[in-house]
C-alpha cells in the first residue's frame, strides 16, 4: 500500500469516528431536551394515606378491619392511575408504618407537589352515619373549592352518598386540619365513606377500583382546566 493510500484509509477513519460522535452528541442531546421538558409540564401529586403503623385510625367491627389498611389501598390505587395520565405521584407511606403529620407535610412541600390529597374512612357512634365528606381549608382558594366540588361529582352515583359535601376547617373546633394548614400547595381531606356503616364498607370495597379512577380524574381535570 502506498503512502496515499494510507493516508487516505486515516482520514475516512477519522470522518466515521466524527460521524459517530456527532450521533452520539446529538442523541444525547435530543433525550436531555425531552426530559426537560417533561420535567418542565409535569404535574405532581402528593397522596397521604391517612393513619398507617401503630396509628390505626377507626376501625369497624371488633377489629376486624382497619382504617389504615382502607387508606392505604385506596392511596396506591389512586397513584396507579394518576400516574397512568402522565402526573408523577409521591406517597407519605406505601406500607403499614407511623408518618408524623409533620413528616407528611415536609414530604409534599419538599417534593414541590402541586396538589395534596389526604385519605381517610370517616367513623361514628351512630352507624347509620355514611357517605363522604370533605375537608378544605378555611382559608381555601376557588381553585381548591373546584377540585374538591370536582372530586365530590365524580365520586357521586357509585354507592356512597355526597349528601354531607364539603366542609371548611376541622370538625372538633376551630382551626384546620394540620395537613390544609401545614401543606404548601392546594389540598383537601378526604372521608370515604365511613368505617363504621356497612353499606358503606360493601360500597367501598366493590367500588375501590372505580373510586380510585374518579379521583384521579378529578385532580387531573381540575389541573388541565387551570
Ligand atoms: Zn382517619
Amino acid at each position: 500500500m502506498d503512502i496515499g493510500k494510507i493516508i487516505t484509509t486515516v482520514k475516512k477513519n477519522k470522518n466515521k469516528w466524527f460521524l459517530r460522535g456527532f450521533v452520539i452528541v446529538l442523541f444525547v442531546c435530543v433525550v436531555l431536551s425531552l426530559y426537560s421538558d417533561f420535567k418542565k409540564d409535569d404535574f405532581v401529586v402528593c397522596i397521604d394515606a391517612g393513619h398507617g403503623g401503630s396509628s390505626i385510625g377507626a376501625v369497624y367491627g371488633n377489629d376486624e378491619r382497619l382504617e389504615k389498611d382502607d387508606n392505604l389501598k385506596l392511596s396506591l390505587l389512586v397513584k396507579d392511575e394518576l400516574e397512568k395520565q402522565g402526573a408523577s405521584v409521591i406517597l407519605t407511606r406505601q406500607s403499614d408504618k407511623d408518618v408524623s403529620l409533620e413528616k407528611r407535610c415536609r414530604i409534599a412541600n419538599f417534593g414541590r407537589a402541586d396538589y395534596f390529597l389526604c385519605i381517610h374512612r370517616n367513623s361514628s357512634e351512630n352507624s347509620d352515619a355514611n357517605g363522604i365528606e370533605i375537608w378544605v381549608s378555611n382559608t381555601a382558594t376557588d381553585d381548591e373549592l373546584n377540585t374538591a366540588q370536582k372530586l365530590l361529582e365524580n365520586l357521586s352515583g357509585k354507592g356512597l352518598s355526597v349528601e354531607r359535601g364539603i366542609k371548611k376547617g376541622f370538625r372538633s373546633g376551630s382551626g384546620d386540619y394540620y395537613i390544609n394548614s401545614k401543606t404548601n400547595m392546594p389540598s383537601c381531606l378526604l372521608e370515604i365513606g365511613f368505617i363504621s356503616n356497612h353499606e358503606d364498607n360493601v360500597a367501598f370495597d366493590d367500588n375501590i377500583e372505580e373510586y380510585a379512577k374518579a379521583i384521579a380524574d378529578a385532580i387531573i381535570d381540575s389541573y388541565e382546566q387551570k
